[in-house]
C-alpha cells in the first residue's frame, strides 16, 4: 500500500491502473476506522482492481469547532489496518491541499438536506459533505464509490448529487456494521464513556422495536414512534430526532404503507450519535434498496 498526501502523486500513482482499464473504487473516509470502515474496504477490494481509501477529517462539514477538534484522529493505525485489507493507496491529505487559500466553491444538494441532520446540523453539514465528496470524485475518478447505510441521509444525498451533476460514478451503499450489543459502530463510540456506552445501546435497541412493531403488523407511525421514544426515554436519551420517513424523498410518514426508513439523533454527554433501520412491513415488501441492512441490526 502506497500512502499519498498530495492530488498530482495520487494523479501520478492512478495513471497506470486508469491507462489499463481498471476499475478503481474509492472509499472515502475520516479515519479511526473500524470494522464499519473495514467492510466498505472489503466489499471495494472485492469488486475492483484497485482501491483508494482516502481519510480526510473534513472541517468544512463539521458544525461545532469543539466536534472538529474532540473527532478520534489515529493515521498510522489506519494505515496498518488499510494495509492488512490491502488497500492500494490511501489517500490522507492535508486541509491546505483540499482547501488551498482562496478555495471559493460550495456543491449545495437542495431538499433532502433541509431534514434531519441538515436541520439538526445546519446547512453547512451537507454542503461541506457534498463539497469534499465531489472534491474527492474530481481528484480519484473512480468508477465506483462505497458509503453506508449507518450514515443514510448521506448516502442519499450523494446519490441525488451524482445524478443531478451527471457524475461517472456507480454509488454503492453497504449495510450498517454494529457491535454484538446492537450498538452501530462509529468513530465517535471511542469518546463515551463506560456509563455513556451503556446508556448508547439503547438507540439500536429503540430501532429494534419498531422494526418488530412494524413486523407484527403495526402501521400507525404514531404508534410505532410512541414505543421507540419509550425505548429513549427509559434510557434518558434525549433525542435531536426521532423519524420515520419515506426512505427515498425523506418526507415524514404517517401510515407504513411501503418502504420506511427509521432514523434516531441523540446526544449522550458531548457525544453525538445517530443510527437508522430500514422497516420492512408485515407483508414482507423489502425497504427500497436496504434489503440487506434490515437484517443487520
Ligand atoms: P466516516 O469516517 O464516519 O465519515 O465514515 C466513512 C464511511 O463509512 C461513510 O460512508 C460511513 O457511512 C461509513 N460507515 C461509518 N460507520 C459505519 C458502520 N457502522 N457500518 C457501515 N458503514 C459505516
Amino acid at each position: 500500500m502506497r500512502t499519498l498526501r498530495s492530488i498530482s502523486e495520487l494523479h501520478a500513482a492512478l495513471a497506470r491502473p486508469r491507462r489499463e482499464g481498471c476499475r478503481i473504487g474509492l472509499v472515502p473516509t475520516m479515519g479511526a476506522f473500524h470494522e464499519g470502515h473495514l467492510s466498505l474496504i472489503r466489499r471495494a477490494r472485492i469488486e475492483c482492481d484497485d482501491v483508494v481509501v482516502s481519510l480526510f477529517v473534513n472541517p468544512a462539514q463539521f458544525n461545532e469547532a469543539a466536534d472538529l477538534s474532540a473527532y478520534p484522529r489515529d493515521g498510522d493505525h489506519d494505515a496498518l489496518l488499510a494495509a492488512e485489507e490491502r488497500v492500494d493507496f490511501l489517500f490522507a491529505p492535508g486541509v491546505e491541499e483540499i482547501y488551498p487559500s482562496g478555495f471559493a466553491t460550495t456543491i449545495s444538494v437542495g431538499g433532502l438536506t433541509d431534514v434531519l441532520e441538515g436541520a439538526s446540523r445546519g446547512r453547512g453539514h451537507f454542503d461541506g459533505v457534498a463539497t469534499v465528496v465531489t472534491k474527492l470524485f474530481n481528484i480519484v475518478s473512480p468508477d465506483v464509490a462505497y458509503f453506508g447505510q449507518k450514515d443514510a441521509q448521506q448516502a442519499l444525498v450523494i446519490r441525488r448529487l451524482v445524478r443531478d451533476l451527471n457524475l461517472q460514478v456507480q454509488i454503492e451503499t453497504c449495510p450498517t456494521v454494529r457491535e454484538p450489543d446492537g450498538l452501530a459502530m462509529s468513530s465517535r463510540n471511542a469518546l463515551l464513556a463506560p456509563d455513556e456506552r451503556e446508556q448508547a445501546t439503547a438507540l439500536s435497541r429503540s430501532l429494534r422495536v419498531a422494526a418488530a412493531l412494524v413486523a407484527a403488523g403495526e402501521t400507525n407511525v404514531r404508534t410505532i414512534l410512541d414505543a421507540t421514544r419509550a425505548e429513549l426515554d427509559g434510557a434518558h436519551l434525549p433525542t435531536e430526532y426521532l423519524q420515520i420517513v419515506n426512505p427515498d424523498t425523506l418526507l415524514p410518514m404517517t401510515t407504513l404503507d411501503g418502504p420506511a426508513l427509521a432514523l434516531v439523533a441523540a446526544r449522550i454527554g458531548s457525544t453525538r450519535l445517530i443510527d437508522n433501520q430500514p422497516l420492512s412491513t408485515a407483508t414482507g415488501a423489502a425497504p427500497h434498496g436496504n434489503a440487506q441492512a434490515a437484517g443487520s441490526i
